[in-house]
């Protein structure tokens, strides 16, 4: 085993990038500390502008040979991906539970072999990527989809490999190239990914792992003019920064942000169900960029609500997120409970109520916290906690309703409750999100557009959206023989 080399959970975790096929150091690391105890897992290689060059530079030299790669092969290959994955999910569930805290059994069970689908619903949307030929005045017009070249995916820690895969998957199916830049708070099955792909066949340079600070290493790669695309996953203050950095050479960008979404509970809801949503919103330690954070409840209902809500949400278990009861487990960092906890005391000060919770639970966990007595325009109201804190206001009518949950600047997603498919109807149809879900919560089909409105994103991602921004779209217009232009 390589100096280099950690072992998490029994698993071995190179903590070097992963450039041009090769494992390569850099002269820096930082410290990757576990939420669930505080220790330091391992120290990682820390890159810089240095490291972002060559992955780049690895990423170009790859790219005209995965371009010219059949359709089929690449297919292949990220099922072979998939297969890796697959056979690892434990490993990669231990680990990732080890790195950022959320709970095995959702890792074991739901997210790792939704990564593995990742690989393989790209690889079969690619196979069927085709338009329809259409003809202009006898003239044919082919629209092709041209891999694009080098692509920067920057994702976060919530859900490191589950989002990273969201676009590393489509990025190789579209015949690009790859710079991955985890997070530096969960680094850790990035590099397990890098193994996994290398095993699976895919050729060096094709996909490139480089840790690091987003505020050293992400410029270098976000200026590159190299860079075909840029996909970010994160917070609207840093795509501020990679937007600037972006524009001198107006790389595309595809931005996957923040929100404050509401959850809409009607007086025709099924109350039970209602409930369930609402507390679902806890999931992930509230670290769920989707999370229904601000509940609306009808006012002839509110009471009831809470009371069930209350009692539903005090029966969660919060500890280990390795043990099988735990339902909320530790927060990600220190920094982001003193966040958290904040973003509650101002909120407690300005004189919202804390119906649950409202403080720190030991360790690296956050109470689940309930506030009431918000005002609309309150800070806790507007902006994105990231934590297990939820908001509940009341509202009179349907217009009051719908008022309420479009004003923030955020537009990611929303939630109704509603016995009354009209009024489902009506109302999602006047709401400004990427995503509406009624009477549910959370599923997504990866052939569905995904992405937020106003600043919760720019672009959409699935299905044939994925392949839109991943690649060149060209258009080929043909004459017809003999025709002459005059
Ligand atoms: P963040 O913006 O702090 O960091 C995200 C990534 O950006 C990290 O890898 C970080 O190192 C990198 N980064 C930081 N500065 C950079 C720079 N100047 N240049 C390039 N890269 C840089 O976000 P976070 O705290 O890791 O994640 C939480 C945020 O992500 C929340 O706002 C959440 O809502 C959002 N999120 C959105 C979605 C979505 O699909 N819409 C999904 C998950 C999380």
């Amino acid at each position: 085993m390589s100096e280099h080399t950690i072992t998490v959970a029994g698993v071995s975790v190179d903590t070097r990038h992963w450039i041009g096929g090769e494992r390569v150091a850099s002269a820096q690391t930082f410290p990757d500390v576990s939420p669930i105890d505080g220790c330091t897992i391992g120290d990682i290689s820390r890159g810089a502008a240095t490291e972002a060059a060559a992955a780049v530079a690895a990423a170009k030299a790859a790219f005209p040979a995965w371009a010219a790669t059949s359709r089929a092969e690449r297919a292949r290959i990220l099922h072979a991906i998939a297969d890796g994955v697959d056979k690892r999910i434990e490993e990669l569930a231990i680990v990732e539970t080890t790195d950022n805290g959320a709970l095995l059994r959702s890792h074991r069970r739901g997210v790792m072999p939704r990564v593995a689908h990742n690989f393989r619903f790209f690889a079969d949307w690619l196979l069927k990527l085709e338009h329809e030929d259409f003809e202009t005045r006898g003239h044919t017009n082919h629209v092709s989809w041209d891999p694009a070249g080098p692509c920067v995916l920057i994702t976060p820690w919530n859900a490191p490999l589950m989002l990273a895969t969201w676009k590393v998957a489509p990025a190789l199916a579209a015949g690009d190239t790859v710079v991955l830049k985890p997070a530096e708070w969960s680094p850790l099955t990035a590099s397990l990914l890098a193994d996994i792909a290398a095993e699976a066949g895919l050729p060096a340079g094709v996909l490139n792992v480089v840790q690091g600070y987003g505020s050293e290493v992400g410029d270098a790669l976000t200026s590159h003019p190299d860079v075909r695309r840029i996909s970010f996953t994160g917070s609207v203050p840093t795509a501020r920064r990679i937007a600037a950095s972006a524009s001198a050479n107006l790389t595309p960008l595809s931005l996957e942000l923040g929100g404050k979404s509401p959850l809409l509970v009607f007086a025709d809801a099924d109350l039970d169900l209602a409930v369930d949503l609402a507390v679902e919103q806890y999931d992930n330690a509230g670290q769920v960029c989707l999370a229904g954070t601000r509940l609306l409840v009808e006012e002839p209902i509110a009471e009831e609500f809470t009371r069930r809500f209350v009692e539903k949400a005090a029966a969660l278990t919060q500890g280990d997120p390795r043990d099988e009861a735990t339902d909320i487990g530790p927060n990600i960092h220190p920094r982001q409970l003193e966040k958290i906890d904040g973003f509650v005391r101002r909120a407690l000060d300005a004189g919202a109520r804390a119906v649950i919770g409202g403080h720190r639970n030991g360790g690296q966990y956050y109470a689940p916290t309930l506030l009431t007595d918000v005002a609309q325009d309150s800070e806790i109201v507007q902006e994105e906690v990231f934590g297990p804190v939820l908001t509940l206001q009341t509202f009179a009518d349907e217009d009051e309703a719908i008022r309420l949950a479009n004003d923030t600047r955020f537009g990611l997603a929303a939630t109704l409750a509603t016995g009354d498919p009209q009024r489902a109807e009506r109302v999602s149809a006047q709401l400004v999100a990427g995503t509406v879900w009624v009477n549910c919560f959370f599923v997504r089909d990866l052939q569905a557009p995904f992405g937020g409105s106003r600043q919760s994103g720019v672009g959409r991602e699935g299905g044939t959206w994925s392949f839109d921004f991943y690649c060149d779209l060209k258009n080929t217009v043909t004459a017809p023989k003999g025709w002459k232009d005059h």
